[in-house]
């Protein structure tokens, strides 16, 4: 019997669209090979979102997040300065992505770091670091602590403006973001680095007790414990040490970015946002308003979404796997994209649609 999946396609803004577009080729692809339809509801989100309808996050894309079984987004965001036109509270990350995050309870952020032996020559690491490739899951906490606590903004009495931001944790909060990390240790190398900054903030203290009773259920897998501003310079230095990592919200935001340097480009960096019901995916980086609009974008990012979305909510493994291969087939034969490589580095550099139409081509012969 036909299995239908209804996904919730959120282009967004910047290189969301071009990138959204490459990503829907692949489904279309998958479906005319195998049983199963993509029935994709395209809605708004984000800042074109609110120049059509006054929300960020719209009635109706709640309500087609609501009913689908999947979500696909792409990046939201405008440039510094087109930002400024939107009220505060309508502003992408605050309007839009947080509250989603919130409403679908996607507490475990999947940010796969990873650069396969034939694409190993991006890096902008020495070749001697970066040896056969870098493989790692960075796992993020994704609902809590500094971007959901309380916020308050007000004058003090001499006229001094302040800012006070809280960092808000639960033991519930650390120990299911804990569980996944472990979880996925015992799937990989049985190493999860966890990163922390238990030297000068208490949630890490309590991140750190919670994570000394997970474990006892979790005997063979080695805890390593990493400083966050240390884990920054282990990063660059030698990749190869970290297999799976975990952290809190901020601290994942920032390391996820700097794995993506590491790689040679954020266009490398998809990732999955789980939650108990549902689960969204979205490239990790933003709608690079830089390139917006010129058939320049890296689209691995986003099918390389679409790849994780199949094997996480669909259970279509080897489906998932055929579109990496695909994807890095591409790298492998020599081609490359303008985020990877300059002209002129003897390369041919593929647009977002070339990079399209051959992992396409190199997909039929997998499938
Ligand atoms: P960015 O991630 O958009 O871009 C950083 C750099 O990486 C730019 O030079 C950009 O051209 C490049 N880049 C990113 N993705 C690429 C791709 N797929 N292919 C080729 N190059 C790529 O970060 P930014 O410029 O700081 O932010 C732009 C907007 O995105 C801001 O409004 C920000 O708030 C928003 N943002 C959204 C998300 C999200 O939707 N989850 C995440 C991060 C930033």
């Amino acid at each position: 019997m036909t299995q239908t999946y209804t996904i919730a396609v959120l282009a967004g803004d910047g290189i969301g669209p071009e990138i959204t577009e490459q990503a829907l080729r692949v489904l279309r692809l998958i479906e005319t090979k195998r049983d199963v339809v993509f029935d994709c509801k395209e809605a708004e989100f984000g800042a074109s979102a609110y120049f059509s309808v006054g929300k960020s996050f719209p009635e109706a894309t709640i309500k087609i997040c609501d009913e689908a079984d999947a979500i696909l987004k792409g990046p939201i965001g405008l440039s510094h300065e087109e930002s400024e036109k939107i009220p505060v509270e309508e502003r992408p990350e605050r309007g839009a992505l947080l509250p989603m995050r919130r409403r679908l309870n996607t507490y475990a952020n999947f940010r796969p770091i990873s650069l396969p032996k034939g694409m190993a020559h991006f890096s902008p690491l020495k070749q001697e670091v970066v040896g056969e490739g870098i493989d790692i899951m960075l796992i993020r906490e994704l609902i809590g602590g500094l971007y959901f606590g309380g916020k308050e903004r007000g004058e003090k009495e001499d006229g001094t403006r302040y800012v006070k931001e809280t960092l808000d944790y639960d033991d519930k909060q650390i120990r299911q973001i804990l569980e996944v990390a472990f979880k996925e240790a015992m799937k990989r190398k049985k190493v999860l680095h966890n990163i922390h900054k238990s030297n000068v903030l208490i949630s890490s203290v309590l991140w750190n007790e919670v994570l000394e009773e997970v474990a006892k259920d979790y005997p063979e897998v080695q805890v390593v414990h990493m400083l966050v501003d240390a884990a920054a310079t282990h990063l660059c230095l030698n990749p190869g040490q970290f297999d799976v990592m975990v952290m809190e919200n901020m601290f994942g935001d920032i390391l996820s970015d700097q794995g993506g340097g590491i790689l040679g480009s954020l266009g490398l960096m998809p990732s999955a946002c789980m939650g108990p019901d549902k689960a969204y995916y979205e490239p990790s980086h933003g709608s690079a308003p830089d390139i917006a609009g010129k058939n320049l974008a890296n689209p691995y990012s986003m099918i390389g979404s679409v790849a994780l979305m199949l094997d996480m909510s669909f259970g279509m493994e080897a489906e998932a796997k055929a579109v990496w291969t695909a994807m890095q087939s591409v790298f492998q034969a020599g081609f490359s994209t303008g985020d990877l490589s300059k002209p002129g580095a003897g390369v041919e550099i593929l647009s977002t649609s070339e990079f399209g139409d051959k992992v396409i081509a190199s997909l039929e012969g997998l499938l």
